[in-house]
């Protein structure tokens, strides 16, 4: 019997990394991707420690080249790839009035195409294999919006349109395709909130507290399962009750 293989995009930190341990200890080898090649190594480390299998490969999904290279290198070892976290995100808030054409164009470029970018590279694998998973990490700004974020809603709000596309045009494959939809989350990405946004923020969390990379790990690795075998075209908010 082998073991499924598990795609991570940005899993050097934050919600990728807490992604890579959680599906490791599910009995998944591990492909961990990010742009910096000593955080990915350390991650993998991490994953070997705990008797998991872990390859690492230098992904920039903003460069075609850079995508095509590092899913080619995952095939190549592992033979096959089951599941794809599309995970990588940035956010360049500010004002849709004076917001930079540059930083408009690299939260869609990232966010967005790059989701497809590495979309694309895993769909012959698992449409020969009759099996796959494709989680794409959205945000709970994709579904009711943020003033300040036109750039990074838009962007999350696509991958929404993009998961429901793909799970109706791969269904009959058994290939699911689902989003999460986190809330605030605590990683480097919220970290740099000032104090007074962050207590805000919480005052409208039902539940009382920001989230864990954990909470959104959970949610993945379900989605990566059988149990979830039944499960497409669906986005699982897991926000604390902030947006229902
Ligand atoms: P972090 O900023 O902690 O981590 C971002 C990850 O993306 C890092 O691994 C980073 O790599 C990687 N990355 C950045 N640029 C690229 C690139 N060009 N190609 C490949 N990888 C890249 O973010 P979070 O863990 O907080 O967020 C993870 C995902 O969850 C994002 O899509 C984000 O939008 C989403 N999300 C987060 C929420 C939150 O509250 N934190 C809420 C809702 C959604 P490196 O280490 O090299 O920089």
């Amino acid at each position: 019997m082998f073991n499924r293989v598990a795609f991570i995009t940005g899993a050097s930190r934050g919600i990728g990394r807490a992604t890579a341990l959680s599906l490791c200890r599910a009995g998944f080898d591990i492909v961990v991707a990010s742009p910096e090649i000593e955080r990915n190594e350390e991650v993998a480390a991490e994953i070997r420690a705990c008797s998991g299998e872990a390859m690492t490969v230098n992904l920039d999904v903003t460069s075609l080249d850079s995508v095509k290279e590092a899913f080619a290198k995952a095939l190549k070892d592992k033979s096959r790839i089951d599941v794809l976290v599309n995970n990588a995100g940035i956010a360049r808030d500010g004002l849709a009035v004076r917001m930079k054409q540059a930083d408009w164009d690299l939260v869609l470029r990232l966010n967005l195409d790059g989701a497809f970018l590495c979309i694309q590279q895993v769909l012959p694998s698992m449409m020969k294999n009759r099996w796959g998973r494709i989680i794409n990490i959205s945000s709970v700004v994709g579904q009711a919006g943020s003033a300040g974020q036109a750039n990074y809603a838009a962007s999350k709000a696509g991958l929404i349109g993009l998961t429901k596309a793909l799970a109706q045009e791969m269904a009959s494959r058994s290939i699911t395709v689902n989003a999460v939809a986190p809330g605030y989350i605590a990683t480097d990405m919220t970290n740099v909130l000032p104090e007074d946004v962050k207590q805000k923020i919480l005052s409208s969390v039902p539940l009382g507290r920001m989230g864990r990379p954990e909470d959104i790990a959970a949610a993945v690795k379900f989605l990566a399962s059988e149990d979830a075998a039944y499960i497409t075209g669906h986005v699982l908010a897991v926000n604390g009750g902030m947006y229902m």
